[in-house]
């Protein structure tokens, strides 16, 4: 039997947990805030060892998508859906279509795609049963591809965070160290090195770590050494959750700039890489390529603008960076601060049409 319950989490919108023991499905959903508009998000699938493990991480992402959508200028609210499964071995027809009839049950309030441990694939099956899905269109070139855009985005945020540190914004002898090369790591150390970056890479992965070593000429490191090599940039492109106490104090580098979603493990931590004199982007303004590669995905702008507004993150950055040294607060700061006002704006102007 399928039953949906809501939990009343304050500061969310509406968080709901989805359970249909006949499909194997365990899933919970969470809307932050759709002031902007419908709230999008990514539905990741984890084996969560708890319920309470999955919420926490549902809730920390949707509110981060709030906070990317605003910042980067797009009219969507933040929301994101954890399905609780090992994604290589509890996907099934019957799941997916189960997931799709809760998200239609929305009514159209949040839309999601592909995320970690979900595929495009998954949701054709989803779209069956609702129509507030996102995917790319079939036979899509791998140019237009969400990691693809997002990785040129983390491109553009390395540009303008050089721009600020060296005061040129050319990548050429620059050392750069990147942490993880998955779908985005491996797109960006390929762009990175197009213009004429030195690289050092890590991964879990040793296979693939090597290969692509050997044929970008990339340093391959440990992936615990990562933290302490000496760069111009740490770029990290693998899990969240990275950037805490005993990290900070290892780096060597000038600058944290990397597509990995919730970089930092506490806001306190932006402060600290501030005090330190680390310049970071923050994370949900530079990795943005990804939400804004949805416009074309719904057929919102054609795929020029979509390129185009994922190369903005250079100028959005540059103002971030202003802003964090006029007002003397960190960046990730400054960015919740445009994020923020964004939103407040939007309020204001919906209380006055009224
Ligand atoms: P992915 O799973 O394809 O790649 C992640 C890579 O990181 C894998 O190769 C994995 O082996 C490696 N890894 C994991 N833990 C590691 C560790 N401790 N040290 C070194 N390597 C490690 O994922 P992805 O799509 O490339 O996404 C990477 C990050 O970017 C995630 O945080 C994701 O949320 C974020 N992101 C992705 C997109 C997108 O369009 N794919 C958009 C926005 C944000």
């Amino acid at each position: 039997m399928a039953t949906i319950k809501k939990l009343n989490i304050p500061g969310f919108e509406e968080v709901v947990f989805c359970q249909d023991d006949s499909a194997g499905l365990k899933a919970i959903i969470a809307i932050h805030d759709t002031t902007l508009g419908p709230a999008v998000g990514g539905t990741r699938m984890l084996p969560y060892e708890t319920d309470l493990e999955a919420l926490a991480d549902v809730l920390r992402l949707s509110r981060a998508m709030t906070y990317k959508a605003a910042a980067s200028s797009m009219d969507f609210g933040g929301g994101k859906a954890v399905i609780v499964g090992n994604a290589k071995k509890a996907k099934s027809e019957m799941l997916f279509r189960a997931f799709g009839k809760f998200i239609q049950s929305l009514d159209g309030r949040f839309l999601t795609g592909e995320d970690v441990g979900t595929s495009s694939d998954d949701f054709q099956i989803v779209g069956r049963e609702t129509k507030y899905v996102i995917y790319p269109p079939e036979n899509l070139e791998p140019k237009w591809e969400p990691s693809f855009l997002t990785a040129f985005g983390v491109l553009r945020g390395i540009q303008a965070s050089v721009m600020d540190v060296y005061g040129s914004d050319s990548l050429a002898g620059k050392k750069v160290a990147i942490q993880g090369v998955g779908k985005v790591g491996d797109q960006l150390v390929r762009l990175l090195h197009a213009e004429g970056a030195k690289l050092t890479i890590a991964d879990l992965d040793h296979s693939r770590l090597s290969e692509i070593g050997a044929e970008l000429g990339a340093t391959v490191v440990a992936p615990r050494e990562i933290y302490q090599v000496e760069a111009d940039v740490f770029s990290p492109c693998a899990l969240g959750g990275i950037l805490d106490d005993e990290v900070i104090p290892r780096l060597r580098c000038k600058i944290v700039a990397g597509g990995a979603n919730n970089q930092l493990v506490d806001e306190r931590h932006a402060e600290e890489l501030w005090k330190r004199g680390i310049l970071y982007a923050p994370d949900y303004v530079i990795n943005a390529g990804g939400l804004i590669s949805a416009l074309y995905e719904m057929g919102i702008c054609d795929r020029e603008t979509v390129i185009r507004k994922t190369a903005e993150i250079y100028d959005r950055l540059g103002v971030i960076f202003d802003t964090s040294r006029s007002a003397m607060i960190s960046t990730q700061a400054a960015a919740d601060r445009m994020a923020e006002e964004r939103i407040r704006q939007a309020k204001r102007d919906r209380t006055t049409n009224k």
